[in-house]
């Protein structure tokens, strides 16, 4: 490893000091910059904070990859780049070691650093930068836009500059030329920023009026400067805000998605933004809107959208739109009020006014965590929380919270594995006991499961919701209808014979099959009674579409179906579905009541329940007994039925039989 005296290390520092912006001996444990003095080396001194080598990156805190650490670890040269004040900067950390007059040995490494440009990405990512802050002040683009970097390089000028200094579009260098040539004095060493100047080509004369602005980054460093040239004559009359540069997207102005992650990358990474959330929306439909009203209203809402983000958001905040209707925002915590959100939500909604169509706007919500995270992932984590809205038909809001990852891929295993699951015979009825007031056993509930190889018995909870939403529930309703009606086919002409199994019919199913004529159908192949298999609808899936559900029970009721209301109590109309469904019998659930803590209350309430639907001619059964007190007082209440822990848990059909159906304890279950 080198070693250098101190002299001989200032010495270096002096010859290298034309070739390299900045020669430093550092030490990368303390993050100090050391003060190239032997007594003060000795001393230990330490340099004071400004001077700390992360303060020169324009940081409050360690780099995240400190090159010298590595460097100073490894005992290898290391190299890196690093952007400072909007420049490309390339670190070489060499690992050396400092000989002070007392022959003590500090080991440190020596940076050298260039602003030197590397290769033309490090020249286009420091440009992108500029040209961001250059978007966020320039303001009008019916003038001619030239701009230059902090090293005099003309980096990017519009279509109009061109045309004003007849160039050849996007010969920079030959624009740079005549315009040089003719700007009068360098503006940047006077405080003048606004005049006219005549511009002779040939015989044409023009007039133009220039302006003059500096542009700094969002930490008010100073990056470059930009002219704005105006031929006197042209009115501004398309003085608009729009903004140019190829991150932002030409209809709204909000950055586009490569545009959005850099943005927000950078406001991380020089701490523009403290906490902050990525705030992803959709709109639900959105190709309806083109469709039913044409593109320019889509367009209209699109650029409305950009608008109230950007206010809502304010100077610190981000707003870029990814592609079509799917915007992002970045928006600082401290700033962020739900229900402000909710209100240009409900703003945007008001847009369109129609029968035809009713805009619902999803949002998903990141609360950034993990500052270093790729913005792309951030934006997939904002994303997952928006896909759990889907079928909500009203403005909603939902927050990625952790475990929603797991969530999502638990989601996908489901649904990519299902069809080979049913084929395999993965999934299995279990029944769980049905008995009357005098603990007779009545029959039982069909509740499938799933015996993955992989995982084991999978509860429904696991897994129906997701079939659900994919719409693919009444694949797996149809096999378990299947069963259960085999399963009393088998049982017919035994012992077994008078007793019931009752099958689940989830809220989807009627999206996909016709019902009515499903389990017609059903229980002809089968040849059993159809009394004996009862459907369940629970509370919430009826009164979700009355009139369609009234018409086909009353269909199913006179081919010979028993319908129960099932989880009554569940949903927040329940009284309402007494008066206006007309089922067969009431399943009310201990579970709903038990969560109230007024155990007198619920009391009360399932008398009433009870007395009522017995008035109205309906039978009720209670599910979710788990003990003798709940039995006790159900039975005095009148229920007619029961189902539960009690009794016993729902259990694979063999075992049913094997239990239920012995010799000795015949129908009795306890
Ligand atoms: P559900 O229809 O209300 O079924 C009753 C649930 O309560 C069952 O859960 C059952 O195991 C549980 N349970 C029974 N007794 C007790 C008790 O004493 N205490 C407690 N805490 N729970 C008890 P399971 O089998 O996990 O089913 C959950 C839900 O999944 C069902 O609620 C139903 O909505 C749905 N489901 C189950 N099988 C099917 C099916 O084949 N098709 C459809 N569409 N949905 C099904
Ligand atoms: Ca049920
Ligand atoms: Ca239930």
């Amino acid at each position: 490893m080198p070693r250098f005296s101190v002299p001989q290390a200032i010495d270096l520092t002096e010859k290298l000091q034309g070739i390299y912006q900045q020669i430093r001996f550092v030490d990368p444990n303390q993050c100090d910059v050391l003060i190239l003095d032997d007594a003060a080396l000795s001393k230990g001194e330490r340099c004071v904070d400004k001077d700390r080598c992360f303060a020169f990156w324009g940081r409050s805190h360690r780099c995240r990859h400190c090159t010298s650490l590595c460097a100073y670890e490894f005992e290898k040269i290391h190299e890196k780049d690093e952007i400072k004040d909007g420049c490309l900067y390339h670190i070489l950390s060499a690992p050396v070691e400092l000989e002070l007059s007392d022959k003590a040995i500090r080991p440190c490494v020596m940076e050298l650093i260039t602003s030197r440009r590397r290769n033309t990405e490090g020249r286009d990512l420091r440009d992108r930068m500029l040209l961001q802050s250059l978007s966020r002040s320039v303001r009008t683009t019916n003038a001619g836009i030239i701009c230059f970097n902090n090293e005099e390089d003309c980096v990017y000028a519009n279509v109009e500059a061109f045309r004003l200094f007849q160039a050849p579009q996007g010969e920079l260098q030959v624009l740079q030329h005549f315009f040089k040539e003719w700007i009068d004095d360098s503006p940047l060493d006077t405080n003048e920023n606004h005049w006219e100047q005549d511009y002779f080509m040939g015989a044409q004369h023009t007039e133009y009026k220039v302006d003059f602005h500096k542009v700094f980054d969002g930490e008010g460093r100073y990056t470059g400067y930009y002219y704005a040239i105006r031929d006197k004559s042209l009115q501004d009359i398309l003085a608009h805000d729009e903004n140019f540069d190829w991150t932002r997207d030409p209809l709204t102005g909000a950055y586009d998605q490569e545009g959005f992650q850099s943005a927000v990358a950078n406001a991380l990474e020089y701490g523009l933004v403290s906490d902050a959330y990525i705030i992803c929306s959709n709109i639900k439909d959105f190709k309806l809107v083109n469709d039913f009203f044409g593109r320019g209203k889509g367009n209209e809402i699109l650029c409305r959208i950009s608008r109230i983000f950007k206010e809502l958001v304010g100077e610190s905040g981000i707003v870029g739109r990814l592609h079509s209707d799917h915007f992002a925002v970045l928006v600082d915590k401290g700033s962020f009020r739900e229900h402000e959100l909710l209100a240009c939500m409900r703003e945007i909604s008001a847009m369109v006014e129609s029968p035809l169509y009713r805009l619902c706007m999803h949002i998903g919500i990141y609360e950034i965590a993990d500052r270093d995270m790729p913005v792309s992932v951030m934006c997939d984590r904002a994303h997952m929380a928006l896909a759990t809205v889907k079928d909500v038909g009203e403005n909603y809001i939902a927050y990625y919270e952790q475990g929603l990852l797991e969530r999502t891929l638990h989601e996908k295993e489901v649904l990519s594995r299902f069809d080979e699951a049913l084929k395999n015979g993965e999934f299995m009825i279990y029944l769980q006991p049905q008995v009357n007031a005098e603990s007779k056993l009545m029959g039982a509930e069909a509740l499938v499961r799933w015996i993955s190889p992989e995982r084991g018995v999978m509860s429904p909870a696991k897994f129906i919701p997701i079939l659900e939403n994919a719409g693919i529930i009444y694949r797996l309703d149809q096999f378990v209808w299947e069963s259960a009606s085999a399963l009393l086919a088998k049982w017919q002409g035994t012992e077994k014979e008078n007793l019931h199994i009752s099958v689940n019919i989830s809220a989807k199913d009627t999206l996909f099959i016709d019902i009515y004529e499903t389990f017609i159908d059903i229980v002809e192949r089968h040849g059993i009674s159809p009394s004996k298999l009862k459907l369940e609808i629970t509370e919430t899936a009826l009164m979700s579409n009355i009139e369609v559900y009234n018409g086909l029970i009353k269909r199913l009721q006179q081919a010979g179906f028993q319908i129960e209301i099932d989880d009554f109590g569940s949903g927040y109309s329940s009284l309402a579905t007494l008066k206006d469904i007309e089922a067969d019998v009431l399943k009310i659930d201990m579970g709903f009541l038990q969560r109230s803590s007024e155990s007198h209350r619920s009391t009360v309430i399932l008398n009433s329940v009870i007395s009522m639907s017995k008035n109205l001619g309906m039978p009720v059964i209670t599910e979710g007994v788990e003990t003798e007190e709940q039995l006790d007082t159900l039975r005095a209440l009148g229920s007619d039925m029961f189902q539960g822990y009690y009794f016993a848990k729902p259990m694979p059909s063999e075992e049913f039989e094997a239990r239920y159906f012995s010799e000795r304890k015949k129908h009795d279950v306890q």
